[in-house]
């Protein structure tokens, strides 16, 4: 089974906008086993529209298009499919009182040219959009040698995703039938060298021939050791990858700090909650970055319990960053503080060695005074930095 994936927009084609959706979706239709083999993004035009739809429905069994779904007179993909399919729109009273709804909770005025987006192709079954107003459109396109499933959803990632997982995924579940291999895969992050020394830890699991296959990534300095086995049941997957994981962590240790979608400040709050201990931060080069990660990964936990931003610190020895670490457990009342100092002012020092940001780590135990190197692209120093520094504080907590 084949998938074309279809992007809709001028901000697309024109390159105001990356088109993420397409990446997105292949990537999901990938889990299912149904390989894409076509991208097509096209402009906000009727007719090369209908062109790329008629195209796709004669070289593909899938198709997931985003885009095109809005109220105003740019959007087309409702008239696109129906002018293919050569039929009428209809009016769905159902859609339309799900819009009107969802503009009354809002304590809104539905405007006239929303009535537009519960105009269906005749013959069209709905895809609900629980938290936007344009409902998704789901219909068969017979113009190949066998009809074309086609899922047209809107263009706004968030309202997009939502409505795969509620709606498209499990008709293509049910599409594809039960399959005779499974494809599992096991996320294993890790932080603290770099990709070349972590793979030279790792004897031949990184070989193509090597089963399960171990592929490394990186994303800003972290490395993700993805395992992947084909088989068929899950049970036989597990089976195959469980000594491959154990090598691994048996060749990295501390450098592993989690999994699947894990960054270092999850890991931190799951081990700060095991000792129910608590942490405040304050920071001044990254502005406010490890804020916001704790913010999000702490959620109601409480374990963390606030931070500050500062600009420029009146100095910025170590003696310094440690004080502020210090003086920040103490207002915030943490069981730790993790204090990141200002950023040098250049990359690299005359004599080319890189400079250092100050990290500091206070607990009931004292304060810890840490160096992390300020190296790395220009374009990520600041996730960079703050990811060593809380590396620094994950390493401390694992030794406690
Ligand atoms: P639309 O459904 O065409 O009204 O799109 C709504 C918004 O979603 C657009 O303004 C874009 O900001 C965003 N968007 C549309 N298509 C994509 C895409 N393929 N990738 C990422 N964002 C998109
Ligand atoms: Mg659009």
């Amino acid at each position: 089974m084949h998938a074309e994936v279809i992007s809709i927009g001028d901000e697309l084609t024109s390159g105001q906008r990356l088109d993420t959706n397409s990446q997105w979706l292949s990537q999901r239709l990938g889990e299912l086993g149904i390989r894409t083999l076509y991208h097509c993004t096209v402009g906000d035009d009727l007719a090369a529209n209908v062109r790329v739809f008629r195209t796709a429905a004669q070289r593909a069994d899938v198709i997931v298009c985003t885009g095109g779904l809005g109220p105003t007179a740019d959007d087309l993909t409702r008239q696109a499919l129906a002018d293919v399919l050569g039929v009428e729109w209809v009016f769905d009273e159902e859609s339309y009182a799900r819009i009107q709804a969802m503009f009354s909770r809002r304590k809104r005025e539905m405007p006239e040219r929303n009535r537009i987006q519960a105009m269906l192709p005749s013959g069209a079954r709905v895809i609900p959009n629980p938290h936007g107003t344009a409902p998704g459109i789901d219909l068969d396109l017979p113009l190949g040698a066998s009809p074309a499933r086609v899922f047209a959803l809107p263009g706004v990632p968030a309202e997009m995703r939502e409505m795969w997982w509620a709606t498209v995924e499990p008709a293509l579940r049910e599409l594809v039938g039960p399959r005779r291999e499974v494809i599992k895969h096991r996320v294993i992050r890790c932080f603290g060298v770099g990709e070349s020394d972590l793979e030279a830890m790792l004897p031949d699991l990184i070989k193509r021939e090597h089963t399960p296959t171990v592929g490394i990534t990186v994303s800003q300095a972290t490395i993700s050791l993805r395992i992947t086995a084909i088989a068929n049941s899950a049970e036989a997957c597990d089976a195959w990858i469980e000594p491959t994981v154990a090598t691994i962590q048996q060749c990295l240790g501390k450098l592993i700090f989690g999994d699947d979608e894990d960054e270092l400040q999850h890991t931190i709050v799951r081990l700060l909650a095991a000792r129910k201990q608590t942490l405040a931060t304050i920071e001044c080069g990254t502005g406010g970055l490890v804020a916001d990660w704790f913010s999000e990964a702490a959620g109601e936990t409480g374990v963390y319990l606030g931070g500050e931003v500062v600009r420029r610190p009146v100095e910025s020895t170590a003696e310094a960053i440690c004080r502020m670490a210090e003086n920040c457990r103490e207002q915030w009342g943490a069981d730790i503080a993790l204090a990141i100092g200002p950023f040098p002012s250049q990359e690299f020092t005359p004599d080319g060695v890189p400079p250092v940001v100050e990290v500091a780590l206070a607990n009931d135990g004292g304060v810890l005074a840490r160096s992390a190197v300020f190296a790395g692209h220009p374009d990520i120093l600041k996730p960079l930095t703050a990811k060593r520094a809380l590396n620094y504080l994950r390493l401390l907590l694992l030794d406690d």
